[in-house]
C-alpha cells in the first residue's frame, strides 16, 4: 500500500468532521429565523388584539352618543308639548317622545353589552402581552444559546480546516487530486477499507493478491476498488506507522 494512504484515511476522518460542522453551522441561522418568527407571531397577535380593543372602544362611544341623541330628542319633544294647540298634535308628540325614550333605552342596553365586550378584549390584550413577554425571554435565551453554539462550532471548524491543510501537505499531489476526484462522487467516503477480501464500502470482492500488497509496507501502489472506484486501504497492519515505530525502536 502506498505510504501516504494512512494520511488519506486521516484526511477522510477530518473531512467527515468538517462536513458535519458545516451542516450544523448552516442549520443554525435557520433556527434563529424560526425563533424570530415565533416572536413575530406573538407580536402580531398582540397588535390585532389592540386593534380590536380600539374598535370596541369606538363602538362604545358611538352607542353612548346614540343614547344622548335619543334622550335629547325626547327632551325637545317634551318641551314642545306644552305649546301644542290640538289634541292630535299632542298625541303625535307623545308618540314621538315614547319612541325616542324606547330608542334611548335600547341604546343603553347596547352600551352595557358593548362595555362587556370591551372588557373581554382588554383581557385578551393582557393575555397576549403576557405571551409576548414570555416569548421575548424564551427567545432571547434561545438566541444566546444558538449564537454560543455557532461560535463554538466555528472554532472547531477552523481547527479542523487547519488540521486538514497540515495532513494534506504530507500527501503527494497526484494522490491528493485522486482523493478529491473520488470525494466529489463519494463525499466523505473516498477511502474504503479492504477487509475479509471485500471492499467494506460496496461489498465488491478484493483479490487476495491485492489484499496482500495492501498490507505490504514495501509496496507503493495505489489500489482502487473495481466496484466503486474508492481508494482501498487495510488496517491490519498499518505498514507506515509500524515501520516508523520499528525505526524508532532501532535508534534508541
Ligand atoms: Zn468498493
Amino acid at each position: 500500500m502506498h505510504p501516504a494512504i494512512p494520511q488519506l484515511v486521516e484526511l477522510q476522518r477530518v473531512d467527515q468532521v468538517i462536513a458535519l460542522l458545516r451542516a450544523d453551522l448552516e442549520a443554525l441561522p435557520k433556527r434563529l429565523k424560526e425563533a424570530d418568527s415565533k416572536l413575530n407571531g406573538a407580536r402580531a397577535a398582540l397588535t390585532s388584539a389592540k386593534e380590536a380593543h380600539t374598535q370596541a372602544l369606538t363602538q362604545r362611544k358611538k352607542l353612548e352618543l346614540d343614547v344622548e341623541q335619543w334622550k335629547e330628542r325626547a327632551r325637545k319633544y317634551r318641551a314642545q308639548s306644552s305649546s301644542v294647540k290640538t289634541n292630535e298634535a299632542y298625541k303625535a308628540l307623545q308618540q314621538e317622545i315614547a319612541h325616542a325614550e324606547a330608542e334611548a333605552s335600547k341604546a343603553e342596553d347596547q352600551v352595557l353589552d358593548q362595555m362587556m365586550a370591551v372588557e373581554e378584549v382588554e383581557r385578551r390584550v393582557k393575555h397576549f402581552e403576557a405571551d409576548l413577554r414570555e416569548a421575548d425571554q424564551t427567545i432571547a435565551a434561545e438566541r444566546k444559546q444558538i449564537e454560543a453554539r455557532f461560535t463554538e462550532e466555528k472554532k472547531k471548524l477552523d481547527a479542523a480546516v487547519a488540521e486538514r491543510t497540515e495532513i494534506e501537505q504530507k500527501v503527494p499531489e497526484e494522490l491528493r487530486d485522486l482523493y478529491a476526484r473520488i470525494a466529489k462522487k463519494h463525499p466523505g467516503t473516498a477511502m474504503a477499507e479492504a477487509r475479509g477480501e471485500q471492499c467494506r464500502s460496496c461489498g465488491m470482492r478484493v483479490l487476495p493478491h491485492t489484499l496482500q500488497l495492501l498490507k505490504l509496507e514495501t509496496d507503493e501502489e495505489v489500489f482502487r476498488c473495481e466496484g466503486c472506484g474508492r481508494i482501498l486501504y487495510s488496517l491490519e497492519p498499518i505498514p507506515h506507522a509500524q515501520k516508523e515505530a520499528a525505526n524508532g525502536a532501532a535508534q534508541s
